[in-house]
C-alpha cells in the first residue's frame, strides 16, 4: 500500500519519500488507519517491522503547529538508545514540519534537556525515570497530551517501570489516545493493556514470539572454552577478509555479538582486539557518550563488530546487520527473539548463530519452547555432541557457570571424540583446531558478572518448577505457550 492512500499530509509524504520508503510495511498498513480513526491500539510486532513509523506518522499527521508549543504526544521508551532512535525517526518523518520534538533520557546531564523544554515541546520522547524527574521539577506539563505511546511494553515490565508508567498515565488527560507496542504478549502485558487502554484494536503482523522469517538461525554445540575460537575464526573469515575490507564502509559485512554480562562483553571485546578484529562494546556501565560513540562507529561501518549485552542492545535499529552471535545464551528466552531480530530487518536477510555449551542447555530448552521449534544445528571443528535437555527442574541461573565457561572434560578436545555423523553438514570454519582458552577461571558472581538485566521474580517461576521433568520432544509447537 502506498503512503498517500492513508491521506497523510504532503510534508510527511515528502519526508517518507526522502527516507526511501516506497510502500507501507504490514504493521504500518494495519496501524496507521486505525490510529488516524482515533482508536486505542495494542500492537504486537516483531522488531524491525517498521513499528516506529506505524505510530509516528499518524501522530505527526494530526498535530498542528502552534506558536506556543504544548506537549501533545508523549512516547515512552525503555532505554535511552531506543528513545534516541525513536526521536531520530520523528525528526526524519517530521523534517518538513515546524513541530518541536524533545528527547529526555537518564545518564545525561539535565541542563541541555531542560534548555530544549524551555524552548517548548510538541512531542516528547522519553525514558520514564527522567521524564518524572523533570516533571517533578516543573519543566514538563503533561495535561494537554493527546497521544500516549508505550513502546516495547514487555521490556518496560521487565525493567520494573510499571509504577512510573502508572504515575505518568495519571498525569495525562483521561481522553488521551493510547498506543502500546510490544514484541511479545505475555499475561502481564495483556493486563497492562486492559488497565490502560480503552476498547483497543489489536494489531498483529507476525505469529507471536516467532523470530523474523528472514533470519536464518543456526545452533553450534560446543565447549564453553571453545566459544572464543569459533567466534574469532568466523569473524576473521567473514569480517576481516580482504574482500570484505575492500568494500565501501557502508557495504561491509558486520556482526553483533551478545554476551550475558558486562564483564563478559568487556573481556570478549579485548579478546577480539587481540585477534586483530576491530570491535566496540556497549553495556550498561558505559557512559551515554561512549555508547553513542560506539553505535555511531558501528552504524557508519568504521567498526564492523559490536559486542553488546541485552540491556544496551534492545530495540536498536542497525540497518543491514549480517550476523548476530549469541556468545552466551540469554537468561530470558524473550531476549533471544529480540537479539536475532537485530538482523533480517525490513526485508534484509541475516544469520543468527547461537553458541551453546552443556551448562546452557536449560536456557536452550526455554528458547526453543518459546519459538516453537528446534534451532537447526550446524557443525564446526569445535562442535561437540550434546543432547537437548529435558525440562529443567532447577534454577539454571543458580547452578550455571558464568559465561558458559570451561567445565572440566577434555580441554584438548579432538573432534574424533564426538559423534561425527553430521560431518557432511560441517561448516568450513578454517583455523587452528587447538583449544583457545584465554579466559580466566570462573569467578563468584559479583554485580559485574551478573546478567545485565532486572527481571521480576515471577517471570522465572517456570524455571524453578517442581513438577517432574518432561521429555523435550519435537512436539514443541503444542507446548509452546503452556509454560509462559
Ligand atoms: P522499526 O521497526 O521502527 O525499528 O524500523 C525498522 C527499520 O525499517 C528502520 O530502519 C526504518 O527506517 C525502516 N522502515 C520503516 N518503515 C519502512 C518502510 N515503509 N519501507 C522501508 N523501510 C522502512
Amino acid at each position: 500500500m502506498k503512503f498517500k492512500e492513508f491521506g497523510i499530509k504532503k510534508d510527511i509524504l515528502n519526508a517518507i519519500r526522502k527516507a526511501g520508503y516506497e510502500e507501507a510495511t504490514p504493521i504500518q498498513e494495519k496501524s496507521i488507519p486505525v490510529i488516524m480513526e482515533g482508536h486505542d491500539v495494542i500492537g504486537l510486532a516483531q522488531t524491525g517491522t517498521g513499528k516506529t513509523a506505524a505510530f509516528a506518522l499518524p501522530i505527526l499527521n494530526s498535530i498542528e503547529y502552534r506558536k506556543k508549543p504544548r506537549v501533545r504526544a508523549l512516547i515512552l521508551a525503555p532505554t535511552r538508545e531506543l528513545a534516541i532512535q525513536t526521536f531520530e525517526n520523528f525528526k526524519k518523518y517530521g523534517r518538513y514540519m515546524d513541530l518541536r520534538t524533545v528527547c529526555l533520557y537518564g545518564g545525561a546531564k539535565k541542563g541541555n534537556q531542560i534548555g530544549h523544554l524551555r524552548r517548548g515541546a510538541d512531542i516528547i520522547i522519553a525514558t520514564p525515570g527522567r521524564l518524572l524527574d523533570l516533571e517533578n521539577e516543573g519543566f514538563v506539563k503533561l495535561d494537554q497530551v493527546e497521544y500516549f505511546v508505550l513502546d516495547e511494553a514487555d521490556r518496560m515490565l521487565d525493567m520494573g517501570f510499571i509504577p512510573d508508567i502508572r504515575k505518568i498515565n495519571s498525569m495525562l488527560p483521561a481522553n488521551r489516545q493510547m498506543i502500546m507496542f510490544s514484541a511479545t504478549m505475555e499475561r502481564a502485558v495483556e493486563n497492562l493493556a486492559m488497565e490502560m487502554l480503552t476498547n483497543p484494536v489489536r494489531i498483529q503482523v507476525a505469529p507471536q514470539n516467532n523470530a523474523a522469517d528472514t533470519v536464518e538461525q543456526k545452533l553450534i554445540f560446543t565447549e564453553g572454552a571453545n566459544k572464543d575460537i569459533i567466534l574469532t575464526t568466523f569473524l576473521k573469515q567473514e569480517i576481516n577478509s580482504k574482500e570484505n575490507q575492500e568494500l565501501p564502509r557502508k557495504d561491509r559485512k558486520n556482526a553483533i555479538v551478545f554476551t550475558r554480562t558486562k564483564r563478559g562483553a568487556d573481556r570478549l571485546n579485548k579478546a577480539l582486539k587481540k585477534h586483530g578484529l576491530m570491535s566496540v562494546a556497549i553495556h550498561g556501565d558505559k557512559t551515554q557518550g561512549q555508547r553513542k560513540d560506539a553505535l555511531d562507529r558501528f552504524r557508519s561501518g568504521q567498526v564492523s563488530i559490536l559486542v553488546a549485552t541485552d540491556v544496551a542492545a534492545r530495540g536498536l535499529d542497525i540497518p543491514k546487520l549480517n550476523y548476530v552471535f549469541n556468545y552466551d545464551l540469554p537468561e530470558e528466552s524473550d531476549n533471544y527473539v529480540h537479539r536475532i531480530g537485530r538482523t533480517g530487518r525490513a526485508g534484509e536477510s541475516g544469520v543468527a548463530y547461537t553458541l551453546c555449551c552443556e551448562d546452557e542447555l536449560s536456557l536452550l530448552y526455554e528458547i526453543e519452547k518459546l519459538i516453537g521449534k528446534e534451532i537447526p544445528e550446524t557443525e564446526t571443528k569445535w562442535s561437540i555432541h550434546l543432547e537437548r535437555k529435558k525440562k529443567p527442574s532447577f534454577d539454571p541461573r543458580r547452578n550455571r557457570r558464568g559465561r558458559g565457561g570451561y567445565k572440566g572434560g577434555n580441554k584438548n578436545f579432538n573432534r574424533n571424540n564426538r559423534n561425527n555423523s553430521k560431518d557432511s553438514k560441517r561448516e568450513n570454519f578454517k583455523g587452528n583446531r587447538h583449544t583457545h582458552d584465554s579466559r580466566k577461571p570462573h569467578k563468584e558472581r559479583s554485580s559485574e558478572n551478573r546478567p545485565e538485566s532486572t527481571y521480576k521474580k515471577s517471570r522465572n517461576e517456570n524455571r524453578t518448577g517442581k513438577k517432574p521433568a518432561i521429555k523435550f520432544s519435537r512436539k514443541l509447537n503444542e507446548n509452546k505457550r503452556s509454560a509462559r
